[in-house]
């Protein structure tokens, strides 16, 4: 039966809660408002199936990388609404003209992010952009798992803690599952999110109804976070975001991405998509602004997938070190922020403002 005896040692994938037999483990929030499994022990039966699909139990091993691109998708609308070069919306496109069904994570009601299930070219736009939140998975490997049985095409995206959670899940090799991961320094709590999106309502009068991660109007690399409500536009450059501030100096996150265990060559995904940061040093003539995907092909289904769709991109040849050379996380993680804990231990006192403004240095940048 799981046990979570040390945090860091859950990354809230819920394959436990799929597998088990006996339908007793949910994920419930604990108090910083990350998800963790709670065993019914009443009802276990000991079958040690949870313990056996944990990929935090059985880490994987470093791959070979097959080939590492920059890619723009062609249709410029498609590439300014996606985070970086809008290669993952070619991916779906090319699974759902087959017949396929596309998980991914979407901003639901109340702007809570959640995986959803698509199976219509129309709805990729909602699984399009990140969504830097840690998205709740519910039900979605058993409904994968029941989507190929039937001999359904599956696409399957997410962080690569969610990928290497359903491959465990799913125990054998699917020709008809196709996974595509994000590079992921890290997944902000949903309770810190909320409490964002409150505070932030408060100061509007009106209720935020819309949120763009990755705004492009002022261009890729000075990329805006914007929270919409009905008459106003809030928000910043995502380097001075109070939000944005606190994920990307490791403050926010879950204790789990302080030590990845599925960067630098471990993800499970056939193919992984990042922002290829550094590219207008590396290859300025590819560069113009409006983002570049930089996609890592880990697996001969990967390379498949590539050839299908490759002329709707212009590409790149690059490397795993070209790529990993300006954007850290694709090699390696970054420790958790000393102050974390004071963080989310006086979450519901301060303000994030408040809280921003004592952990991190004033942002004049
Ligand atoms: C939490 C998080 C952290 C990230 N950290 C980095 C980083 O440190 N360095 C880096 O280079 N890139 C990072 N990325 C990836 C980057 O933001 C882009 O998603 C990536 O470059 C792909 O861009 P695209 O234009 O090809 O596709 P897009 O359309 O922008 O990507 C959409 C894809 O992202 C998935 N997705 C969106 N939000 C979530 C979520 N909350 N949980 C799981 N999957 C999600 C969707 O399911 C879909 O597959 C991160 C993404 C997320 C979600
Ligand atoms: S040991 Fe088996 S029955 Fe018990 S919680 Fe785990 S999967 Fe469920
Ligand atoms: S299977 Fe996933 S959710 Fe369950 S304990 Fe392991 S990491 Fe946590
Ligand atoms: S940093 Fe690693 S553990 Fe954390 S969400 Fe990303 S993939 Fe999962």
């Amino acid at each position: 039966m799981i046990e979570i005896f040390t945090k860091a040692d859950c990354c809230g994938c819920s394959a436990c809660a799929n597998i088990c037999p006996r339908g007793c483990i949910t994920m419930r929030a604990d108090e910083e408002g990350f998800l963790y499994p709670k065993v019914n022990t009443d009802a276990c039966v000991d079958c040690g199936l949870c313990e056996q699909v944990c990929p935090l139990r059985h880490k994987p091993q470093q791959h070979e990388i097959i080939a590492v691109y920059g890619a723009k998708n062609k249709n410029d609308d498609m590439r300014f609404s996606s985070s970086s070069g809008g290669f993952f919306s070619l991916v779906a496109e090319a699974v759902l003209a087959k017949g396929g069904v596309v998980f991914g994570a979407a901003l639901e009601e109340n702007l809570e992010v959640r995986h959803i299930k698509i199976e219509n070219a129309k709805d990729i736009s909602r699984l399009r952009g990140s969504k830097y939140v840690q998205s709740v998975l519910g039900d979605c490997f058993t409904q994968v798992r029941s989507l190929l049985r039937a001999g359904r095409q599956v696409l399957f995206s997410g962080t690569p803690c969610q990928i290497a959670g359903l491959k465990k899940y799913l125990i054998k090799d699917y020709a008809n599952l196709w996974t595509i991961d994000v590079v992921c320094h890290g997944v902000p709590s949903p309770k810190v999110y909320q409490k964002h999106l409150r505070e932030l309502s408060a100061q509007a009068g009106e209720p935020v109804t819309e949120v763009r991660f990755r705004d492009k109007t002022k261009g890729w690399k000075n990329g805006e976070t914007l929270f919409l409500t009905e008459h106003q536009r809030l928000g910043n450059s995502k380097r001075k975001e109070t939000y944005m501030r606190l994920f990307l100096n490791n403050v926010s996150i879950r204790p789990s991405c302080g030590q990845c265990a599925f960067n630098n060559r471990r993800s499970q995904a056939d193919i992984t998509i990042a922002d290829y940061w550094g590219v207008d040093k590396q290859f300025p003539e590819f560069d113009d602004d409006k983002g570049v995907t930089l996609v890592l092909i880990n697996s001969s289904q990967g390379r498949e997938l590539f050839e299908q769709i490759k002329n709707k991109a212009e590409l790149l040849e690059t490397n795993f070190s070209l790529g990993a050379e300006y954007n850290l996380a694709v090699a390696k993680s970054l420790p958790l922020h000393p102050q974390r804990e004071f963080f989310f231990a006086n979450l519901d006192k301060y303000t994030l403002t408040e809280l921003e403004e004592r952990l991190l240095p004033k942002n004049n940048g």
